[in-house]
Formats: structure tokens, C-alpha cells, sequence
């Protein structure tokens, strides 16, 4: 390294070298693990890893955690049963539920889902906490320390933890989508969020009996009766999760569509293309079913900004037919496609994979609302949605996938090329401090700061006027 050089050397050698480091093979590499991660997300980084997992237990070494796993429930669910079968003494014959695997195929997804739901939420509401500003809590922190009990904090204390804070707020308003004054009321308001906790939480229930449902109809089928103990072969779970995507796409799709289209009942020519559906479908019937899905869905965009523990805020149909359905009729629809064509001990669906796909809808859906771009998420396509939820003229993005967005013209390019910038600015970042520490020179303040929220500028909206 060379000696550093005094404070007054001209920062601009930084960014000549910064050019220089960019042009090197050995920084794209070393950037290379960061740059995966924000590319792929958390959950998407996870499914990766479970991949590479079943790949080595197919493979190379078998791995029996499910092997154990289904010995032990189902000695665990004989002995539940035998007891309580004991204890009525024949009055319910709860031999019948032994057939049903409760266990696996009920409770433990029912878990799966909400758990990682809570969790995912718990984790995001750390961050969307940096929201308040840092002035209160100085108040606070001030009158904490002023008053009769102060003297038993140490101030040396307070202020560490104030400083912690006040460079997360920094860090956290950088990093949200849009501006903060847009935050979701919950964040400013008690009563409000008591109110997303208690709908969340109803909401949560609701999922048990959906999946109850689930896996009533997957009963059905052949499913858990060959090959129980064995994992699925590693190439099926990628195929399914692409099939059930795409079923989990178009039906939430659809409706969500229906949901935004205010053309349907607006009087004259119609503001825009993105709203003016085209379905095969009587214009009565959809008008009806727009008046439905607005009402409700009203409440899910109660503010333009969302947070992640309000991904599920809104109304009990809603959650059904928005959130419940598109996913949890994927995994029936191939079970019984692989039933008929004799195909089921291979591309039927595995109870591990299910578990990976609840678990992985369940976060996926608390991801999309966090509106706080970080190298593990990047919620820009959900969030733009939000952002324009009822302007006729640039409503998009009304899909997850984003297929059916594509093939309707709904899609919108702005959060794609917001997250490659944002990218950008974080190799250019690195860099920087990379060529501070071989000039010796300090970085400017501005140079410190590289990394900002992309600003989309109206001109790229896909606005489309006729
Ligand atoms: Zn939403
Ligand atoms: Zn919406």
C-alpha cells in the first residue's frame, strides 16, 4: 500500500483509480458472492442452498434427515392415536386419522407457513424501526437521563446506542424505495398497527384450514404411498417450483387485475391500456367482480408504502382468493396431472417440496412489501405497484412472476433498471474505498455516499396514453 498522503490530496486520484479497480478481474471476483446474493435475493439464495443439498444426498452422500423425520412422526402420530383411542374406549374410532398424516401433511406445513411469515415479518420490522428519526429518540433519550432514575444509566451508554441508531436511520433511509414520508401509517399510528396485527393474525388462521384443504385433496391422489422415506429426485422439486409459479402467477394474476381496472366502470374512453382489460368474459360479469375486488383490496393499499408484517392486511376473501389459492392449488394440480399419467413416485409432489414452497410464499410475500431495497431484497417490482395502485394511467405490475405482466402489456421495466443502478452504485462504492485504501487519500463525504435510492423519473413510467 502506499504512505498516506496528506489530508489536502486531491480526492479526485480516487476516482481515476476507482475507474481502474472497476477494470480489474480480481475485484469483479471479489465482489462476485455480494453481487450473486442481490441479484438472487434471500429466498431465492436459500432455495440455492437446498438445491445443492438434495443434489449431494441424491449423489453423493445420502443425507436421512427426512428418513428420520417421517420414522419419527409417524411413531410419534401411532402413539397420539393409540392413546387417545385407549382413553375414548371405542367411542371414535381414531384408527380412521392414522390414514389421514396429519401430522406431515397438515401441522407441520400449517407451521412451515405461518412461522416463516412471523419470522420474516419480525426481521424486516427490525429494519422498518430505523424509520423514526433519530430527534425523538434523543428526546427521550434526554429526558431518560433527566430524570429522578438517569443517574443508573450510564451516559456514556445512552449516547452509544443513539449514535447506533442515528447511522442505522441513515442506512435505512437510503435504502427505501420511496420517500419516507410515505411510510405506512403502522409505523406513526398505534391504533393502526394493532389493527394490521389483529387482521394479519386472523389472516394467519385462516391459512391452518386452507391448508387443511390442501392437503384433504391431495389425499385424494397417491400421494405419501411409494418411496415415503426417500427425498425427490433433485431434478423435479426446480421444475415443479417453475410450474407452481406459474400457476401461483396467473391466478393471482387475473383477479388482481380485475381488482385495479377502474376503466371497467368509468364513463367514456378509457385513460389508459394498462387498465383496459381484455378478457373472455362479459363486461356485466367484470364490471361486478371489479366493484368486489376494489372494495377489498382497498384495505391491502391503505398506504402507497407498505411494510412486511402487512403483506397479509387485508380481508379474510381476499387472503383466500388473492394469497391462499394461487398457491396452494399448484402442488394439488400437478399431484393429480402426475396421478393420471401414472407418473406419481417421481413428479408427484414430495411433502419436503411443499414444505420449501409454503415456507418460501409465506416470506416471498412479506419480502415484496418491505420497501427497503437491501443486498437480500430488492421489493422494487411489488412496490411500484403499490406506488401507482390507483392511477389509471400507470397502474402495473399486478402479477409476481411478472409472465402474465408480460403478456398483457402490464409490466413495467422501472424496477429492473432501478435495482441494476442501485448495483452499480454499490461495485462503484466499493471501489471507492477500495482505491482510498491503496492512494492513501480519504474519501470526500460525497464520495462516502454513493449509494442512493435510484429517483424514477416520471418520464420512464410506462404511462401509456391513448
Ligand atoms: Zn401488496
Ligand atoms: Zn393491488
Amino acid at each position: 500500500m502506499a504512505d498516506p498522503k496528506p489530508d489536502h490530496a486531491d480526492p479526485s486520484i480516487n476516482e481515476k483509480l476507482a475507474d481502474q479497480i472497476q477494470r480489474e478481474w480480481l475485484f469483479f471476483i471479489k465482489r462476485l458472492p455480494e453481487n450473486t446474493i442481490a441479484r438472487l435475493g434471500a429466498v431465492k439464495f436459500t432455495l440455492l442452498v437446498l438445491q445443492l443439498l438434495l443434489i449431494i444426498s441424491n449423489h453423493v452422500y445420502h443425507l436421512g434427515i427426512w428418513a428420520v423425520f417421517v420414522r419419527f412422526s409417524t411413531s410419534h402420530r401411532n402413539n397420539f392415536n393409540q392413546a387417545v383411542y385407549h382413553r375414548t374406549s371405542g367411542g371414535l374410532d381414531f384408527t380412521k386419522i392414522a390414514s389421514l398424516h396429519l401430522w406431515r401433511g397438515f401441522v407441520v406445513p400449517s407451521l412451515f407457513g405461518c412461522s416463516a411469515y412471523v419470522i420474516t415479518a419480525l426481521l424486516c420490522l427490525r429494519h422498518e424501526l430505523y424509520h423514526w428519526k433519530p430527534e425523538l429518540l434523543e428526546h427521550y433519550g434526554r429526558v431518560v437521563s433527566e430524570s429522578r432514575f438517569g443517574f443508573l444509566i450510564p451516559k456514556r451508554w445512552l449516547d452509544f446506542c443513539f449514535q447506533v441508531y442515528k447511522q442505522k436511520h441513515e442506512e435505512h433511509r437510503s435504502n427505501t424505495i420511496q420517500p419516507a414520508d410515505r411510510k405506512h401509517d403502522a409505523l406513526r399510528d398505534t391504533v393502526e398497527f394493532r389493527r394490521v396485527l389483529r387482521q394479519v393474525g386472523i389472516n394467519l388462521l385462516v391459512s391452518v384450514p386452507a391448508i387443511f384443504t390442501m392437503w384433504m385433496a391431495l389425499l385424494q391422489t397417491e400421494i405419501e404411498t411409494q418411496h415415503i422415506l426417500e427425498l425427490p429426485r433433485s431434478y423435479v422439486p426446480p421444475v415443479q417450483g417453475v410450474v407452481w409459479y406459474l400457476i401461483n402467477d396467473m391466478f393471482y394474476f387475473y383477479p388482481h387485475w380485475i381488482a385495479h381496472s377502474s376503466s371497467l366502470v368509468a364513463s367514456g374512453p378509457s385513460p389508459s391500456n394498462n387498465n383496459n382489460i381484455k378478457l373472455p368474459l362479459p363486461r356485466p360479469v367484470l364490471r361486478f367482480l371489479h366493484k368486489q375486488f376494489k372494495e377489498s383490496h382497498r384495505l391491502h393499499h391503505r398506504c402507497k408504502a407498505n411494510i412486511g408484517v402487512a403483506a397479509w392486511y387485508c380481508s379474510v376473501w381476499e387472503q383466500i382468493l388473492f394469497n391462499l389459492f394461487p398457491a396452494l392449488v399448484g402442488p394439488v394440480i400437478t399431484q393429480i396431472l402426475a396421478d393420471l399419467f401414472g407418473l406419481s413416485p417421481t413428479w408427484g409432489t414430495h411433502l419436503v417440496t411443499l414444505y420449501v414452497w409454503i415456507a418460501a410464499a409465506a416470506a416471498s410475500s412479506v419480502l415484496a412489501h418491505t420497501g427497503y431495497r437491501s443486498m437480500w431484497n430488492d421489493p422494487g417490482q411489488h412496490d411500484l405497484h403499490h406506488e401507482r395502485a390507483f392511477d389509471p394511467k400507470a397502474a402495473c405490475n399486478f402479477g409476481t412472476f411478472g409472465v402474465f405482466d408480460w403478456i398483457h402489456g402490464t409490466k413495467s421495466q422501472v424496477p429492473a433498471k432501478d435495482a441494476a443502478a442501485w448495483r452499480g452504485q454499490r461495485d462503484r462504492q466499493a471501489a471507492l474505498w477500495e482505491a482510498a485504501e491503496r492512494s492513501g487519500v480519504p474519501l470526500t463525504e460525497s464520495q462516502k455516499a454513493v449509494v442512493k435510492q435510484p429517483v424514477h423519473d416520471g418520464k420512464e413510467w410506462v404511462r401509456k396514453d391513448v
